[in-house]
């Protein structure tokens, strides 16, 4: 079969080194003689593997020691009510910066919980979708924190810097952006991510909280989303997602041996770059997102004539680059291109962009 490329914004493609091992060791994982997967969660063999895969996360991403990472159950959504019921004590209330459709989203979560301040952080005037500079997100000093979406999957928005807000605890959705860049981790209160992009299958969460926020969630919180449970128990009160743990292990190990972070930080910007260059020169193709805040790892395009729509999609997949189609709610095209993406799939794809231009002008 001929190479695949897969621009799903997630579930997404894996580094096939990853899943090269994982076949390997599929029946017999490390001579127990069973799956990782047939695994009890509390052996010594997963519990140092699960050792490992957080050691290997905190180095990547230099998470600091008062930090908790925890490996959750439930997905982004899942932390869209786990974040309110954890943080937001009764009678108080969070401010839900709006850039997209998934801040839109966990800013309608968090609303079932309490009191929620909608930011809408969006300028779109003359037809460039911008983000408002960060003083302009008008953030209640006394706010029980503010939650933001850096990468905005659907719409392709990326926000690069961190805003900061006189000590009010910063909560981040990184589910599309997490590990494609070197971020600050202590600016952040907490910052969650579903696996599903850059980390491994879905059916894991991350959340990396820092420890002076555990211990106050509501007593209706369920046992299984609240954080201090997860944190005093090694995120094993029940039974962890463990094959995707695993898998999220390997990805983490894959990352360190390409150079980690860093090193894949600069393979995104070009690939990103690519795309976007050639979509600047071409009046076929549009993006109208300001350049500040083009995603790296989401690029939404449009053909100029939509009627094209699906000859593009259909000739795409004919050469084996396969999942372009936009959300729904934006339409058009999507190129998602995470970490496990190689340069050269992106080369492909904007020769394909090249080719369907030159046979269709
Ligand atoms: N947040 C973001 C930024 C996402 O991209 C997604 C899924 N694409 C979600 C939240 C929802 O994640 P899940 O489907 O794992 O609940």
């Amino acid at each position: 079969m001929s190479v695949v490329y897969n621009f799903c914004a997630g579930p997404a493609m894996l580094p096939t080194p990853v899943m090269a091992k994982a076949q390997q060791e599929f029946i017999n994982w490390q001579n127990t003689g069973c799956s990782v997967m047939e695994l009890s969660h509390r052996s010594k063999e997963f519990m140092a593997l699960t050792a490992k895969a957080e050691e290997r996360l905190r180095q990547l991403m230099h998470i600091p020691d008062n930090y908790k990472v925890l490996f959750c159950h439930g997905g982004g959504r899942g932390q869209f009510s786990a974040v309110p019921l954890n943080l937001l004590p009764q009678g108080q209330h969070a401010d839900y910066v709006v850039t997209g459709s998934w801040s839109e989203a966990a800013a309608k979560e968090a609303a079932n919980f309490g009191k929620i301040n909608v930011i809408n952080a969006i300028d779109e005037s003359e037809g460039i979708k911008s983000v408002k500079p960060f003083n302009e997100w008008q953030v209640s000093s006394d706010a029980a924190y503010v939650h933001y979406c850096p990468n905005e999957t659907v719409d392709g928005i990326e926000i690069f810097d961190i805003p900061e807000f006189d000590g009010v605890p910063i909560v981040a959705d990184m589910s599309s952006t997490i590990l494609s860049h070197h971020i600050d981790v202590t600016k952040f209160g907490l910052i969650y991510a579903g696996a599903q992009k850059n980390i491994g299958p879905s059916g894991l969460t991350i959340v990396i909280v820092r420890e002076d926020l555990l211990g106050k969630a509501r007593v209706d919180t369920p046992c299984i989303m609240n954080y201090k449970t997860a944190a005093d128990n090694d995120s094993m009160y029940n039974t962890p997602p463990t094959y995707a743990w695993y898998l999220a292990g390997l990805v983490f190990e894959w990352l360190e041996s390409i150079g980690g972070v860093s090193a894949v930080e600069k393979v995104n910007a070009d690939k990103a770059a690519l795309i976007y260059q050639y979509v600047d020169n071409s009046s076929f193709y549009l993006n109208n997102i300001d350049s500040q805040f083009r995603s790296r790892m989401n690029v939404p395009f449009w053909l100029a004539d939509e009627s094209l729509n699906d000859a593009f999609l259909e000739q795409a997949e004919a050469e084996g680059l396969v999942a372009l189609k936009g959300h729904r709610i934006v339409g058009g095209m999507r190129a998602s291109i995470y970490n496990a993406m190689p340069f050269e799939g992106v080369q492909k794809l904007v020769a394909f962009m090249k080719k369907f231009e030159e046979g269709n002008r």
